[in-house]
């Protein structure tokens, strides 16, 4: 992308000039558009494909001169193959396109034969859009709640709401596997506001009996670019009667990284409002701690996967104990994420950090169920 037109069509060609070199001469090969190029092998045993693709792999990983910078890219090769006359190129095409998709998924240098399953996993993928824009007309998507235990005295401060949704046909939907296509969709906008809508209304409840309850709600990137976040957050919380005091957005970490500047200035109104930000799945992003000045955050949630083995010793123990310090330093609140057992729970009582989530502590929980919870 950083090359600019000219350089690029060059490496393009460079690319064209590869690919032929792994191929025979009565071969035939074709650019399909964009960085897609397509090889037709006719009368090749089956298998041999693979090996092409192999080489294609290989050949394209080389590094290629541009305008005199060396550029190192990636393939990603898909096959199909037909032990008729082609005649029915498309399908193959398409076939071969399907499993590029696959192999790309997988990451660069990925070579991925074409199986039927791949195609039913295509329509699966198309499906879910319908079935995702209908689960939430039709009501489907609930919430749970999982509670915020301050680690000092076992006091549920607050509830993380987690969506879920139970599908008609699909049956149970994990949000790690709907989330992302909700987010390749634009659907996540109008889930996202839901599940806010919703946990502020119930929340706003509890509190009649636990006046000092809070709500964190996750939010996702795509949310927090959009033009009106800060109008659609103060909405529902107006809607629902609950005060930004109560509020706080758990952000990861990487859509943070990966929107230096988009989000910002919706997250310091809603700060300046009173909402509270938290940093969620801190500590698995790749870069600087310098943007943890810039933000208005209030609170780091620790990576389950440090907290997993955070009863041994050693290196995980003292990432937790650097950033329980860090947070401290900064003024931040710290929450550990995914505590299992009493050994985790004492080891970060130990080191400070202020509150914890988890199994150990209370499941997510549906809403009829945890005001018990929260009442011990
Ligand atoms: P997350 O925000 O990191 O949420 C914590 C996840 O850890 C939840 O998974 C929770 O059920 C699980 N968990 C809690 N305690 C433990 C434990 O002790 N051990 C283990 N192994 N896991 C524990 P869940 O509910 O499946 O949600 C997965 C992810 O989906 C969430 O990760 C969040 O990123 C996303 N998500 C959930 N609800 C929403 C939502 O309303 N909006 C958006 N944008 N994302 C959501
Ligand atoms: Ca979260
Ligand atoms: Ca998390």
């Amino acid at each position: 992308d950083s090359l600019g037109h000219e350089a690029g069509d060059q490496l393009l060609a460079l690319v064209a000039r590869r690919l032929r070199s792994c191929v025979r001469a009565s071969d035939t090969t074709a650019r399909l558009g964009g960085d897609e190029f397509a090889a037709l092998l006719h009368d090749s045993p089956i298998g041999a494909a693979t090996i092409v693709g192999e080489r294609i792999v290989a050949s394209i990983k080389e590094p290629f001169r541009v305008a005199g910078r060396e550029i190192f890219i990636g393939a990603s090769v898909g096959v199909a193959t037909s032990r008729e006359v082609v005649e029915r190129s498309e399908t193959l095409l398409h076939n071969a396109d399907v499993a590029m998709y696959r192999a790309k998924k997988e990451g660069p240098g990925r070579v991925l034969v074409y199986e039927t399953y791949m195609h039913t996993e295509a329509l699966d993928h198309l499906n879910l859009r319908g079935d995702l824009q209908r689960a939430l007309r039709e009501g489907e998507f609930r919430l749970q709640y999982q509670p915020l235990i301050r680690l000092a005295d076992g006091v549920a401060t607050g509830v993380e709401a987690l969506i879920r949704w139970h599908s008609p046909t699909r049956g149970f939907v994990s949000p790690v596997d709907f989330i992302p296509i909700a987010e390749e969709f634009g659907l996540i906008v109008d889930i996202g506001q839901w599940a806010l809508e919703t946990s502020a209304v119930q929340v706003a409840r509890w509190r009649r009996d636990f006046p000092d309850l809070g709500l964190n709600v996750n939010v996702s990137g795509h949310q927090l670019v959009h033009p009106r976040f800060a109008d659609n957050v103060m909405r529902a919380l107006a809607i629902a009667g609950l005060p930004s005091s109560a509020v706080t957005l758990e952000l990861t970490e990487s859509v943070l990284m990966s929107e230096p500047d988009l989000g910002k200035a919706a997250l310091h109104v809603l700060r300046g409002l009173g909402v509270q930000l938290s940093i969620d799945d801190f500590g698995t992003g790749y870069s600087s701690l310098a943007y943890l000045r810039e933000l208005p955050v209030d609170e780091l949630k620790i990576d389950r996967a440090f907290i997993a083995r955070a009863e041994l010793t050693g290196e995980d123990l003292a990432l937790v104990r650097t950033i329980v310090e860090l947070a401290q330093i900064l003024g931040l609140r710290t929450v550990a994420e995914g505590i299992e057992n009493a050994a985790q729970l004492s080891a970060l009582r130990r080191l400070g950090c202020g509150y914890g989530q988890g199994y150990h502590l209370c499941r997510p929980t549906d809403p009829d169920e945890l005001p018990s919870r929260l009442a011990r």
